[in-house]
């Protein structure tokens, strides 16, 4: 991951495949798209103006990355960063929404952004209609890019800001996160065998490249569904629970581990804390455990494995992935 820069105290980063993607995208706008659309210019003029496309279309989904962050931000959900990576953008939030009429908003703003930079660009090319050539070739790119990023983020399978659409308003309806999670989720899974199955077809019929990607794109979301799916199984289980109704009690605890307390506020929990809080810190944290304290008193420890009482340990450790990632 290289870290670019901050925007509004948000750290950009770029994962190291995006840099491979750019090279592809580039690659592909200078031996395809701009000779046909403007042709007879040189080598050297085409891989210009593919580098320009490329980088105002990572400027495309910085900014719809950028609007989730911003809404969140505004919603008093801390944003630890932005990765773009191989199949996009993240926006990292730190905390879910706490209610749907948040995680509405905070999804539909990404897609409307992509319209509206589509909508920007369009009128630009019109602008421009009498203008160079290759001013009209990088906008309508770039209104097209922006139209299909759009679109497929409204795809209503979590976790693609459709999905996340799905969720609130399931949430609305009845009340209740964890079930919303489940069926956005496997509405995102069913999406992701769709895309697989669909790569498969093109892939066989001779188009191996797109093929291949549409493949590699549905197993990456299916895995991203499933991840939140055992997230939110997980959080049903644990939410209604207190930390010492989980916790393993210091007397339980051998002398050595009972000595070395963690230190932190984000690795302390208090025993009536709720044991989800609890799972987000462990998993958040590398050790993959928290002291449980009560007034200063070191009272128990809370590992990993605690959980898996109560939770399937597949899920609490594909949940506790999802946490890292997110
Ligand atoms: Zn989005």
């Amino acid at each position: 991951v290289i870290r670019l820069f901050r925007v509004r105290g948000i750290p950009v980063r770029v994962d190291y495949g995006w840099l491979l993607i750019f090279g592809l995208i580039s690659w592909s706008l200078a031996s395809g798209y701009f000779p046909r659309v403007t042709p007879d210019l040189s080598p050297a003029a085409y891989w210009g103006r593919a580098l320009a496309a490329a980088v105002l279309l990572f400027v495309s989904v910085l900014l719809h990355e950028l609007s989730h962050a911003l809404v969140a931000l505004r919603h008093d959900i801390a944003v630890s960063g932005i990765t773009l990576h191989v199949f996009g953008g993240v926006s990292e939030l730190e905390n879910d929404p706490t209610t749907p009429r948040a995680e509405f908003l905070i999804a539909i703003v990404g897609p409307l952004t992509s319209f509206a930079i589509a909508g920007v660009c369009w009128a630009l090319g019109r602008a421009l209609a009498s203008g160079p050539a290759w001013a009209f070739a990088v906008t309508g790119y770039l209104a097209l890019v922006n139209v299909l990023v759009g679109a497929f983020n409204l795809v209503p399978g979590f976790p693609l800001d459709g999905g996340r659409i799905l969720r609130s308003v399931l949430w609305a309806w009845r009340g209740r996160v964890a079930w919303a999670t489940r069926w956005a989720s496997r509405a995102g899974s069913a999406f992701a065998g769709l895309l697989v199955a669909l790569g498969m077809i093109r892939a066989l019929g001779g188009d191996l490249v797109s093929g291949l990607w549409l493949v590699m794109v549905g197993m990456f979301l299916h895995q991203a569904a499933q991840s939140s799916e055992a997230l939110a199984r997980v959080r049903a289980r644990l939410e209604p629970l207190r930390v010492e109704e989980i916790m393993t009690p210091v007397r339980d605890l051998d002398g050595a581990r009972a000595g070395t307390a963690p230190v932190g506020a984000d690795q302390v929990v208090g025993p009536r804390d709720s044991a989800w809080l609890a799972f987000l810190k462990v998993s958040r944290h590398a050790g993959g455990h928290v002291a449980v304290v009560d007034g200063g008193r070191l009272v128990g420890m809370l590992r990993r494995r605690d959980f898996e009482h109560v939770a399937s340990p597949d899920s609490t450790r594909r949940a506790a992935a999802a946490r890292r990632a997110a």
